[in-house]
Parts: C-alpha cells; sequence; structure tokens
C-alpha cells in the first residue's frame, strides 16, 4: 500500500501472517552493571548537544545536504560518539535511550559507506516490529534523496511473499539496503531466485549487518531466526548492534555477533534531566477512567499515548473514549498490518492526537509530537517503562509521564524504576504548570 519515493517503500496490503504481539510480554532485563564497563565502552549522558557539527564527519555532500533538509543542526551525544567509528567500518553496540538519534547512527554509516552494486544487498537492517521496520526505511529515504541509484527495501510479514519475491528477482529494483523482520527476511533468503536459482534474498554479499532493539532481537525466541540469517552473511562485515536497554547478559552476546567493537553505554540515571515530569496517581481500578477522562480535558498536549497492557483492553478504552468525545485510535497486535501501517501514518501524520496502545508501541517507533505518555495500566518492569515513557519528550523536547498505581505490583514497579533510574516520581499534584511539559 504505502510507497514514497518511486516505489521504493513497497509494502502490501494482505492480512496478517505472523503478527507478533508485544502486549503481554514485560521485559525482563534487570539493571545493567554500570560499573562493569569495559575499556572501550563511553559513557555519556541525553543532554547531547556538542559544539562540533554533522560537518566534522565529513560525511558525503549529498548526505550532508539532506542532514541540513531533516533540520539536524548538531549531532547528538550518540551519534557524537558513534559516527566517526561507524563510518569507517567499526563495529559498534550502543545502548541508550530511544529519542537520541540512534537511528541516524546506522542510517548514515551505511549511506556514508555505500558503494551500490546491482543485485547485491549492501546492508541488512533487522528489528523486531514491522512498523520500526517501515519508520527505518523512511529514514533510510530521507537521509539518500541526494545520493543517486541506492534502493532501500522494507521486508515484513503479512505481505504477499510473492510481491517480495517480484521486488527481488526484478534487477531494476533489487535493493542494496534491505529493512526487515526476521521471519520473513530468513524466509526469502530460504526461496530461490527462479532465474538465477541463488538465494532469493541472498546475503552472500553483505557488508553491513545492523540490528535496532537489539536486546529483543537476541531474546530466545527471535535470536534463532537472527542467528540463523547471520550464517548466511560472509564472516568480514561491519556489525552494528543498537538498544534503549542492554543487560550485562546481552551484552555479552552482543559481544559474540561483533569483533572489536566499539561499545557505547549510556547512563539510564540521566533520564530525567530532559525535562521529562512523571508523576503517579494512587487509584483503583474502578476509578481509573474517570481520571483518564479528566487528565484528558485538564492537560494541555500535542499528542498523547495512554499504554494498557492487553489488547481487550486497548479496544475498550479506545472505545470508552471516543464515546466520551474525544478523538482517540488504537493500536494492538491484533489487528492486520495494513491497519497498523494506516493507523501508524495517520497518528505520525498528527491526524490523530490519542492513541490507546499496547507494548506494541513501546519500544524504537518515533512519534515526535507525543508530550505525554500515561500509564492506565502500570507496565510489568522498569525497563518496559523506560520503552514507554521515552515516547515523550523524545530529542530533548519536554515531555509528561503519568502513571496509575493501583495493585501492589504496580507500586513495585513504580519503587524499581524509581530506583534504577534515580529518579523521585511524586504524586500527580492538582495543577500542573504547563510550561513544564509543554515546548512553546
Ligand atoms: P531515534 O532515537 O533515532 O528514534 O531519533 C529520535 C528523533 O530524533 C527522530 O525524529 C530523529 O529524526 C530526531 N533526531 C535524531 N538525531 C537528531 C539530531 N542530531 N538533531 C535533531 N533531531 C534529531
Amino acid at each position: 500500500m504505502a510507497a514514497t519515493k518511486g516505489d521504493d517503500v513497497v509494502v502490501g496490503d494482505e492480512g496478517p501472517e505472523e503478527i507478533v504481539d508485544y502486549d503481554e510480554e514485560g521485559s525482563d532485563n534487570e539493571s545493567s552493571d554500570k560499573k562493569a564497563a569495559a575499556s572501550s565502552e563511553i559513557k555519556g549522558s541525553y543532554a547531547g548537544i556538542h559544539a562540533s557539527g554533522f560537518r566534522d564527519f565529513l560525511l558525503k555532500t549529498e548526505l550532508l545536504r539532506a542532514v541540513t533538509d531533516c533540520g539536524f543542526e548538531h549531532p547528538s551525544e550518540v551519534q557524537q560518539e558513534s559516527i566517526p567509528q561507524a563510518v569507517l567500518g567499526q563495529d559498534v553496540i550502543c545502548q541508550a535511550k530511544s529519542g537520541m538519534g540512534k537511528t541516524a547512527v546506522f542510517v548514515l554509516a551505511v549511506l556514508q559507506q555505500l558503494d551500490p552494486v546491482d543485485n547485491q544487498v549492501d546492508s541488512l537492517v533487522l528489528c523486531h516490529v514491522r512498523e520500526l521496520a517501515y519508520q527505518i526505511c523512511q529514514e533510510f529515504m530521507r537521509f539518500s534523496k541526494y545520493l543517486e541509484g541506492v534502493r532501500v527495501k522494507v521486508f515484513f510479514g503479512g505481505i504477499p511473499e510473492e510481491n517480495h519475491r517480484r521486488l527481488l528477482e526484478d534487477p531494476a529494483k533489487h535493493p542494496h539496503i534491505v529493512i526487515g523482520t526476521p521471519g520473513r527476511i530468513l524466509q526469502l533468503t530460504k526461496l530461490k531466485n527462479k532465474t538465477t536459482n541463488k538465494p532469493l534474498l541472498d546475503l552472500s554479499n553483505l557488508k553491513r549487518f545492523i540490528l535496532d532493539e537489539c536486546d529483543e532481537m537476541l531474546k530466545i525466541d527471535m535470536r534463532q531466526d537472527v542467528q540463523e540469517i547471520f550464517k548466511k552473511t560472509p564472516h568480514e562485515k561491519q556489525v552494528m548492534l543498537f538498544s534503549a536497554t542492554l543487560s550485562k547478559e546481552m551484552r555479552a552476546v552482543c559481544l559474540k555477533f561483533t569483533q572489536h567493537a566499539q561499545q557505547i553505554y549510556v547512563d539510564d540515571g540521566e533520564l530525567t534531566l530532559h525535562g521529562l515530569q512523571q508523576y503517579y496517581v494512587k487509584l483503583g481500578e474502578a476509578q481509573k477512567n474517570r481520571k483518564m477522562n479528566d487528565l484528558l480535558d485538564a492537560l494541555e498536549f500535542n499528542q498523547v499515548v495512554i499504554f494498557v497492557n492487553s489488547t481487550r483492553r486497548c479496544k475498550e478504552l479506545d472505545k470508552l473514549l471516543q464515546e466520551h468525545g474525544f478523538p482517540s485510535m488504537a493500536m494492538h497486535g491484533g489487528m492486520d498490518q495494513t491497519e497498523r501501517l494506516e493507523r501508524y501514518n495517520k497518528f505520525k501524520a498528527y491526524k490523530s492526537r490519542i492513541l490507546v496502545s499496547t507494548d506494541m508501541f513501546g519500544r524504537g517507533v518515533d512519534f515526535e509530537r507525543v508530550n505525554i505518555v500515561i500509564n492506565y495500566d502500570m507496565p510489568k518492569s522498569a525497563d518496559q517503562y523506560l520503552h514507554r515513557v521515552g515516547r515523550s519528550g523524545r530529542f530533548g523536547t519536554k515531555g509528561l509521564g503519568i502513571s496509575f498505581v493501583s495493585t501492589q505490583a504496580d507500586a513495585e514497579v513504580l519503587a524499581q524504576v524509581q530506583s534504577r533510574f534515580e529518579v523521585e516520581i511524586p504524586e500527580l499534584p492538582n495543577q500542573i504548570d504547563t510550561s513544564t511539559y509543554m515546548s512553546k
């Protein structure tokens, strides 16, 4: 259905095939041992505005032009620390909060080094959810717009395999950069090109292998597919792994995929430094709807995301809000792919201002105008909290996070969040000064 820049982003319009619903899945990453820093680690803050500019990275002129068009004036700290090595082909393991510009690191590193060869995949980016794959593809499109002859395509399930076959068998459309989710990518590597009899998606010339939200990708259930794909790529290649959270155990796994990687870990404790106001509301389950109603009436917002813990609750809350006249929209894993993308685009385009969502959208997906996140249901872990509230206050803008605490378990997660991120989350006051969470 959606297509931009000619037909470079090609996604189909069929129903679900392998919808992965991350709803009830709590993240099990424990706080990483911040002291156990390897010698090549770099620590930093999210504040991230540095004196040097993108010019200092000696990027191709076409890339610099695109960077300027995107309105990026200064590299963030993560970009500052990793782009110089990444563009030289060094392996990178990078953990930094969502919203601090990790995507641009690998997008720029790939495009800077890319020398497009027909019928060869140069770079592969894998991520765990389809909307994120789509979003990454859009970033590649934005940054490659002045580069001649670079083809980028996104592949994920829910699209007829035949569409993907047509693309990959057509030399004029065959991509140099492939983004996708592991299930479909693996499937495409196993099929044969009817003309050449080589794998339909041939990774034997791959030069760069990238995992976004790699801690999700390397959890047991997905790791097998990822490993299988990895084995189909040449030994010599650049590997870049990115994640908002990375436990100590997961770091060890990451090291196995890389060689002499530059490791960049930013400190989760800095979460609050970005003008993100966080509060909790203690209430019973039965009071939640009333409170939600009052909050939406009282608060000023650009866009708000309300998180719930299941698809059923997502549908119900959305319905209720609509019945009360709020322009809300639901997003959950039970929807088919076409609908998911349509809604994603609608929200991204600011055509809807309230999104009720499950954790499907808790990670990586960037809605830059969201300035309020409400946990209608408290997340199940501190990590999950971080991924959710990371929707607001992205890239140093202001934001507000409000969590409903109704059970003992909720209170425990709130306590974990406070200790893990070294932040004090007070009870929601009757009045909040709008200027503390709205950027004027
Ligand atoms: P990410 O963390 O990659 O999801 O990026 C979050 C948001 O920040 C995206 O909307 C990016 O376009 C934006 N962004 C990334 N790097 C910069 C930068 N250096 N200057 C301004 N915005 C940026």
